[in-house]
C-alpha cells in the first residue's frame, strides 16, 4: 500500500503522487513571531515533522519551506486593526524589528526541544518585500487588484471564479458578516489586503509604486512559497483555521498570477482545544511551551501528540498528560533494555516473519495519511518480542538486535523521538535548577564585584565558563549562555 494523503481540497483520501518524483516541495505556514511559541504551534509543527520524516523514510528528496511571519498580520487576522508585531513592539518598548527575531529565536529553541526538525528553508516576510510588490504589481497589472486613494491594494474576490473552493465557502457566505472592520475604501466586503498604507503609522513600512506601506498578511506565502518551490506546491499544510481566510487567499493570489494550480495537496491539522474548550489568552488556559517544558520532558508532550491522529481535535488536560507519561515510560523503558543488545556473529536478522509483519503494520499505518496513534500502538506490539526475549536464560540476540534497528528507525527517524533527550524524565526540572544555580553564583559574583573583590569574580566567571556557562555583563545585568 502506497502512501494516502486526505486532502483538504478534494475531502477524501487520494494516492500521494508529486509533481517530479523523487523530489517534494512541501510548504508550512510558520508561527507570526510577537510571542513565545503555546501548544498549538507544538501540536502543528510536530505533526508536520512527522509527515516531512516519513516523506524521507519513503525516499523523497523534499524541500521543506516554512515561512516566519514578521510583519502585517494584524490582530483579528482581519485587513483593520493594529498589526500583532507592532503591538507587542510598544508593550515591551521594543523595535517591532527586535520583537520578531527575539521570538522567533524562542519559536526555533522551543522546536528544537521538541526534537523538531529546522525546515530547509526558514523566510521572512520581511526579506521578500520586493517580490511582493512584484507580485502585487503583476496582480494589478491583470486585473485581479485594484488600487484604492487610501494607497491600499485590494484583491478583488469576485474576479477570481474558484474563489471558496478550499473552504467550501461561497461569496455569499463571506459578505454575511464575517468582518467586522470593513475597509471603506474596498470595492466589496470580500475583497482583501494585498498591500497596506502605512498612514497610520504602522512602524514597519517600504517604499512601493503605491506609497509607504507593508504587506498585507496572505501575500507573503504565496510569494515566498512561489520563489523557493515554484507555481505548483505538492503540499501546503498549515492548522484548520488557516483554511479560510488564509489559504483560500493564497490560492487567489497564486493561481490568478499563474493560472496554474497552486497546490496539489492541502493538510490542516485539527485545532487543540485544553480541557474541552478552546485556548487563548483572553480565555485564562493559554499554554506557553517554555513553561510547559520546566514541568514535563518535550519528549512526553512529543509523544503525546503523536498519540492523536492530526486531524482530530486533540484535548490537553492534566488527566490525558499523566496518562500519556506513563505510556511513555512503558515505550522509553524498553526501547532503554535494548540499548546495550550486541549481535552475535553469524545471526540472521531477517528470519523473523512475525516481526516482518509487525513492520509492514506500522508502515501501513503511517501510509494511511499518517495515522500515528495505531502506528504508537504497533510499537508495544513489537516491543513485546524483545521484551520476551530479555525475559529468557537463553536470548535470541539476533532477535533483540532486529527488534533494536526496527524500533529505533520507527521511533526516532520517523515518529521523532530522540531517545537520549528522553533520558531524564524530569529534565524540565533539572534544567531549571541549573537556572537557580547559576542564577545564585551570578548573585555571589555581583556581590564579590561590589567588594570590589576581583579575584574571586573573574574565578567565578572563568569556572563557569569552563564547564560551558559563558556569563555576559551588560548595564541591564549579568545574563548567561550555555553551550
Ligand atoms: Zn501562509
Amino acid at each position: 500500500m502506497g502512501l494516502k494523503i486526505y486532502n483538504t481540497l478534494k475531502r477524501e483520501k487520494e494516492d500521494f503522487i508529486p509533481q517530479n518524483p523523487p523530489y517534494v516541495g512541501m510548504y508550512v505556514c510558520g508561527p507570526t513571531v510577537y510571542g513565545n511559541s503555546h501548544l498549538g504551534h507544538a501540536r502543528s509543527y510536530t505533526s508536520f515533522d512527522v509527515i516531512y520524516r516519513y516523506l524521507k523514510y519513503c525516499g523523497y528528496k523534499v524541500r521543506y519551506v516554512q515561512n516566519i511571519t514578521d510583519v502585517g498580520h494584524l490582530v483579528g487576522d482581519a485587513d483593520e486593526g493594529e498589526d500583532k508585531i507592532s503591538r507587542q513592539a510598544a508593550l515591551e518598548k521594543q523595535e517591532p524589528v527586535e520583537i520578531a527575531y527575539k521570538y522567533e529565536l524562542s519559536y526555533f529553541e522551543d522546536m528544537r526541544k521538541l526534537n523538531i526538525l529546522p525546515p530547509d528553508i526558514s523566510c521572512r516576510a520581511t526579506g521578500h518585500i520586493i517580490e511582493i510588490i512584484s507580485h502585487v504589481q503583476a496582480l494589478i497589472e491583470k486585473g485581479y487588484a485594484y488600487v484604492t486613494d487610501k494607497g491600499n491594494v485590494y484583491f478583488e474576490v469576485k474576479k477570481f471564479a474558484s474563489y471558496g473552493k478550499l473552504s467550501g465557502r461561497n461569496l455569499d457566505d463571506t459578505k454575511s458578516g464575517e468582518r467586522i472592520d470593513i475597509a471603506t475604501d474596498k470595492k466589496a466586503p470580500e475583497d482583501f489586503a494585498l498591500w497596506k498604507s502605512a498612514d497610520g503609522g504602522h512602524l514597519m513600512k517600504w517604499p512601493s509604486p503605491w506609497g509607504d506601506g507593508y504587506p498585507g498578511w496572505h501575500i507573503e506565502c504565496s510569494v515566498m512559497s512561489r520563489k523557493y518551490i515554484g507555481d505548483t506546491l505538492d503540499i501546503h499544510g498549515g492548522g484548520m483555521d488557516n483554511i479560510f481566510p488564509h489559504h483560500e487567499c493564497e490560492i487567489a493570489q497564486s493561481e490568478a498570477l499563474t493560472e496554474k494550480p497552486f497546490v496539489r495537496y492541502f493538510i490542516h491539522n485539527n485545532m487543540l482545544t485544553v480541557n474541552g474548550s478552546k485556548m487563548g489568552k483572553s480565555l485564562g488556559n493559554f499554554i506557553v511551551l517554555k513553561d510547559l517544558f520546566k514541568k514535563m520532558n518535550p519528549m512526553v508532550l512529543r509523544f503525546y501528540i503523536l498519540q492523536s491522529h492530526y486531524r482530530s481535535v486533540l484535548d490537553f488536560s492534566d488527566e490525558s498528560m499523566t496518562a500519556a507519561g506513563v505510556g511513555f515510560e512503558r515505550l522509553r523503558n524498553s526501547i532503554f533494555a535494548l540499548k546495550d543488545v550486541k549481535i552475535a556473529e553469524n545471526d540472521d536478522l531477517t528470519a523473523y516473519p512475525e516481526l516482518d509483519a509487525l513492520k509492514k503494520e506500522f508502515l501501513d499505518a503511517m501510509n494511511d495519511d499518517f495515522n500515528t496513534p495505531i502506528a504508537i500502538s504497533v510499537l508495544y506490539e513489537i516491543l513485546k518480542h524483545s521484551n520476551n526475549e530479555l525475559n529468557k536464560a537463553d536470548r535470541d540476540t539476533a532477535k533483540l538486535e532486529a527488534v533494536k534497528r526496527m524500533i529505533f528507525t520507527f521511533t526516532e527517524d520517523i515518529l521523532g523521538f530522540n531517545w537520549n533527550m528522553a533520558d531524564n524524565t524530569d529534565s524540565g526540572e533539572e534544567n531549571n535548577r541549573e537556572d537557580k544555580l547559576i542564577e545564585f553564583l551570578i548573585e555571589i559574583r555581583k556581590q564579590y564585584r561590589t567588594e570590589k573583590n576581583f579575584a574571586m569574580s573573574d574565578k567565578i566567571r572563568d569556572t563557569l565558563k569552563d564547564i560551558g556557562i559563558t556569563l555576559k555583563d551588560a548595564p541591564q545585568g549579568t545574563t548567561y549562555t550555555i553551550s
